[in-house]
């Protein structure tokens, strides 16, 4: 027997781990069949956030299901992995402890912790690549250093053969439910079993059982079978139009599949190969000339999230680190009644509180409001990005490391972003290019609705008795951008030593 374990691979299908540990579809590998555990740790639930524990909690109930559907069920434990995994392999008489890697610095510290106790134990074990389609190290300059410019990673990127989606097991590469549940009640051992209390059968604990509370935003759905209704939705028709409207917010045509891919329940292999298939399509004569364009586009979204892993990979300490660093370092203002309200979303710039309010209330921003509430934050109240991740990692469901992170110093420019420190966005023409008729707007921002969108993308020139008569409720913005802009570009070139 082997034993699976879940981290961020909330799926059976198309994963590189799962396939080894169970056999399936594994040329010349005779294995199986296979445990699979998930488990709650506590150091992983101490960087957590309600929104993210009722997602994951989904997501694990759908993984269960599927197992349950194969005749099998979902192992749940509680405990330092170093600890219940030696133990769960002894309890199974597992020969090997499989899982996926993950690329973040904690996780890799995790994991030296979990090969150490297993080496010890005498337990064998195996990590996969699995999480993107091109391994961290894979994709180097020609010099042999790791890229941290997006346009010439994308290059090479997307030049690279990909592999294929793995089968998902079937119920003869797992273990039978009743096995599981056998296995891991001591009682019903005649040896007495190892002590693997705190291990369930597929007994999933609630928000509270983990010590937080039910969030207030709606989560949208999870799974393996929600996130492929999802994407072939999405490649039906709406990836044929991605590049020219997926910046309108209001327009809803991006996939929304980041929180789906962030844990996993769809696989990358899986999700690439059919965008292959719709750019096979995109080339046909049905389809007009840019549509292969249009396509290649969310290709290279994809591409994004397998850049900032890699950043992330060879960098673990941007996590709370500039990546670009200036030399006399940067003074954020960091005024706490600017940053709580951007928190609320009542700033008086209509966009950007329609973001910071959509957060709040779906757990998801679309990504041009996330550029623009980003660098409004660094750039027109002069905060340190660090306030707005941790905010964004609190109440986004797609929460990932590598893409807020990356994200976040992209807007601050203190990451990846190839062009200089004078890129400042402006919230109200950008509001009025992306939301012309501030539909967006008027979904989040109640006490605008049925106010004209010019006024609305002039909010900022109105007058105090204009502003009251168009909208009493809604704040006057709460700082001038132009003069903010001034000071925003004086305060990076201070920090380039400039001054
Ligand atoms: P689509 O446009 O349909 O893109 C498809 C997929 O590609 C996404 O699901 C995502 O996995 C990936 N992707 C798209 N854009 C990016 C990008 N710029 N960087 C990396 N991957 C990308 N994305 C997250 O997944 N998690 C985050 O925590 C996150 N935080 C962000 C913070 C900031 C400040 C910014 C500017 C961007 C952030 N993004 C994050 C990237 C992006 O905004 C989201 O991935 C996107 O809005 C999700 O919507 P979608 O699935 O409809 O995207």
């Amino acid at each position: 027997m082997e034993l699976f374990w879940h981290r961020r691979d909330l799926r059976v299908a198309d994963s590189v781990g799962l396939a080894a540990a169970t056999g399936t579809g594994v040329e010349g590998v005779d294995r199986g069949p296979a445990a699979a555990v998930f488990v709650f740790d506590p150091d992983v639930l101490d960087h957590a956030s309600d929104v993210r524990v009722r997602r994951l909690l989904d997501g694990l109930a759908a993984l269960r299901d599927d197992y349950r559907e194969r005749g099998s069920d979902l192992l749940v434990a509680r405990g330092d992995p170093a600890t219940v995994l030696p133990r769960l392999a002894d309890a199974l008489d597992a020969e090997r402890v499989v899982w996926n890697r993950d690329y973040s610095g904690l996780a890799r510290e995790r994991d030296a912790g979990v090969r150490r106790a297993l080496d010890a134990a005498d337990v064998e074990r195996e990590a996969h690549h699995d999480a993107i389609l091109h391994d961290p190290d894979a994709i180097r300059t020609n010099a042999g250093d790791p890229y941290s410019v997006y346009s010439y990673y994308w290059k090479k990127w997307t030049d690279r053969a990909k592999d294929d989606p793995r089968p998902a097991p079937t119920a003869e590469g797992l273990v039978d439910a009743d096995a599981l549940a056998a296995a891991v009640d001591p009682d019903a051992r005649a040896d007495g079993g190892a002590s693997v209390e705190r291990v369930a059968v597929g007994d999933l604990p609630t928000p509270a059982d983990l010590g937080f509370a039910e969030p207030d935003a709606e989560i949208g759905p999870a799974g393996t079978a929600a996130a492929r209704e999802r994407l072939s939705a999405f490649l039906d028709e709406a990836v044929f139009t991605y590049e020219a409207e997926r910046d309108y917010p209001a327009k809803g045509a991006t996939s929304r599949l980041s929180a789906f891919l962030k844990y996993g329940e769809i696989g990358v292999r899986e999700a690439y190969a059919a965008t292959a298939e719709a750019m096979s399509e995109a080339a046909s004569d049905a389809r007009p000339d840019d549509a292969p364009e249009q396509v290649e586009e969310f290709q290279q979204q994809l591409a994004w999230r397998e850049f900032y892993t890699q950043v992330l990979f060879h960098n673990p300490e941007v996590v709370t680190e500039n990546f670009k660093t200036y030399e006399e370092g940067i003074e954020w203002r960091d005024d706490p009644g600017e940053i709580a309200a951007w928190k609320r979303g009542e700033t008086g710039y209509p966009i950007v509180d329609a973001g910071m309010r959509q957060l709040r209330e779906e757990a998801f921003m679309h990504n041009r409001v996330r550029m623009i509430v980003a660098s409004f934050l660094t750039k027109d109240l002069l905060a340190d990005w660090r306030h707005g991740y941790d905010h964004f990692r609190e109440h986004l469901a797609d929460h990932d490391t590598a893409n807020d992170n990356g994200g976040w110093q992209w807007a601050a420019s203190t990451g990846t972003d190839a062009q200089p420190y004078f890129r400042i966005f402006n919230p109200m023409t950008q509001g009025e290019r992306y939301d012309p008729d501030a539909e967006y707007i008027a979904e989040y921002v109640p006490e605008l609705r049925g106010v004209d969108a010019d006024l609305i993308h002039e909010w900022h020139e109105l007058s105090p008795t204009q502003r009251a008569n168009a909208a009493p409720e809604y704040p006057a913005p709460i700082v001038d951008h132009s003069e903010r802009r001034e000071e925003a570009l004086a305060m990076y070139k201070r920090a380039r030593g400039e001054d």
